[in-house]
């Protein structure tokens, strides 16, 4: 990079917060995909929105592309630096600007982390979306995620709790879409920007919804001689009416893993673990938790363990939370995938990943979001044995295809990043990938924002379509143009 830029730059930052040094930019060069490497010409720290527009308005003028990074926790390489472009890290900016509580308000810098934000509003406040990474992981990661998390199956997603968002945009404009208030005249910005995986543009400042803590919260964890028991309790709890705060899965492997860190004395051998959190008014809650256990019971649960505390509640969460750190005790590296599908195809689709394994002479465990159907199937492998990354990189689209057939979706909360990009051509039309394109444009014209990620083939601004297509759905009669 011309010194002449990297001189500006750090009369923006501060020396001190300017990284050029090959030692210093190996902490960012990927995210938590290890697969998915590169180093940047530098990595800037900015302190303020102020700071940040003036690293973009020169990045614009000098047509250097840049990437936003919050934690780097992200597991689709959507913080992945570009070559010879700048990084730009917001773990800096992490100060709580005004808690609001007689309205339900946050509002926040975007390197706050997720896990901070309950903790400053806790504890008769929350915030709901709880990425399993939520110590660590930021708001601002989460919003260009669209993150999720055990308790999304009755909360929701980061978009239902974002209300408003101050960006830089790529030209280095300073703006603010939506605010206080639950929905904003005019187009839907706020959910255009949210999951848009810092290709719009980077958010500065951050105003979120948190609800009140829920009066009583009730816990256990079932265990089942097959996946397909414990799918069908997972059917039948739903189905009967009750939503969860969250219902998340484990298979065999990843209990074997997550016992191995947490020792929460779970019994390793059995095929499934369910963990079950209801939460609510107290009266209502021991009465559907009662429920729960029949349901449990019915669907060929021999061991049922209720949390009896506050500290034993922690502790099967631990268990769960380990799961994806905890492969490392049993295989030296591992894809994760995520994909999601409707929650009654989940025994077809967790056969067809465990036949895949068998297949492909790979361990897939699985460890997910059952309430939504959100897979995350940990597919393990060996990068020290020739072709063994790629096997297992080429089982890992297998299941993603497995959940496009099953009707889904190939990301749920994890993001497309660099990871996912050749797949978006299965679920999307071409006319549909200019449509995000045309989007992109309208925020980022020089297209500088992260670029290669989420699109699958690279694309520039000047290069949006001309005359209107026919959409193949319109052709088919299924959808009308206005
Ligand atoms: C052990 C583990 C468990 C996880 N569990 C979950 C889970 O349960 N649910 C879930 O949804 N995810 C989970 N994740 C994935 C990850 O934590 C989330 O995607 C998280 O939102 C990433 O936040 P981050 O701050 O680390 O973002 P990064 O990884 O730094 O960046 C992610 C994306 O956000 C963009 N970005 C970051 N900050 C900004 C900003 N201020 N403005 C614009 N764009 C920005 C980046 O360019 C990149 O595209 C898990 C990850 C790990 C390692």
């Amino acid at each position: 990079m011309d010194g002449r830029v990297v001189e500006e730059l750090s009369r923006i930052v501060g020396a001190e917060w300017l990284y050029t040094a090959e030692h210093q930019l190996r902490t960012y060069e990927s995210d938590g995909l290890l697969q998915y490497q590169g180093t940047p010409a530098c990595a800037v720290l900015p302190s303020t929105a102020e700071e940040v527009q003036a690293v973009v308005r020169l990045c614009a003028r000098e047509q250097i592309p840049w990437v936003a990074r919050g934690a780097g926790s992200g597991l689709s390489g959507g913080a992945l630096p570009v070559k010879d472009g700048v990084l730009v890290v917001l773990t800096r900016m992490k100060r709580i600007l005004e808690i609001d509580l007689d309205n339900g308000r946050v509002c926040v810098e975007p390197g706050v982390t997720n896990a901070n934000v309950s903790a400053a509003v806790g504890p008769g406040f929350f915030y709901p979306p709880d990425p399993s990474s939520q110590i660590v992981c930021s708001i601002g990661g989460n919003v260009a995620e669209n993150s999720g998390g055990a308790h999304c199956f009755k909360y929701g997603f980061t978009t239902n709790y974002v209300t408003g968002l101050e960006l830089v945009l790529g030209d280095g404009e300073l703006v603010q879409i939506g605010g206080y208030e639950l929905d904003s005249p005019g187009y839907d910005l706020l959910g255009a920007f949210v999951g848009s995986e810092g290709t719009l543009g980077v958010a500065t400042k951050i105003w979120l919804r948190v609800v009140p803590s829920p009066e009583t919260v009730k816990t256990l964890v079932a265990f089942f001689d097959s996946t397909h028991a414990a799918g069908e309790a997972v059917s039948q709890i739903v189905q009967g009416g009750v939503v969860p705060g969250a219902i998340e899965m484990m298979d065999a492997k990843a209990i074997e893993a997550s016992e191995m860190m947490a020792n929460a004395g779970y019994p390793v051998g059995r095929a499934a673990a369910l963990l079950v959190e209801l939460d609510g008014a107290e009266q209502e809650c021991e009465a559907r938790f009662d429920e729960v256990v029949s349901i449990c019971e019915q669907c060929g649960s021999d061991d049922v363990r209720v949390a009896r505390d506050e500290a034993e509640r922690q502790l099967f969460w631990k268990t769960r939370k380990a799961a994806f750190p905890a492969m490392g005790r049993i295989s030296p590296n591992y894809f994760v995938q995520d994909g999601v599908i409707p929650r009654t195809k989940l025994p077809e689709v967790l056969e067809r990943i465990e036949q895949l394994g068998e297949e492909y002479g790979l361990i897939v465990a699985n460890v997910f979001h059952a309430g939504d159907g959100n897979l995350h199937p940990l597919v393990c492998y060996d990068g020290r044995v020739e072709g063994e990354a790629d096997r297992a990189e080429e089982l890992s689209g297998l299941i993603l295809e497995a959940c496009l057939d099953a009707g889904g979706s190939i990301t749920g909360e994890h993001g497309v990043g660099v990871d996912k990009k050749k797949h978006m051509p299965k679920m999307f039309a071409e006319e549909d990938l200019d449509a995000f394109q045309r989007l992109r444009c309208a925020f980022d014209p020089d297209g500088l924002a992260n670029p290669g990620k989420v699109m699958p083939t690279p694309r520039l601004c000047g290069e949006v379509p001309g005359p209107y297509r026919v959409h193949p759905l319109e052709a088919a009669g299924l959808a009308e143009r206005f």
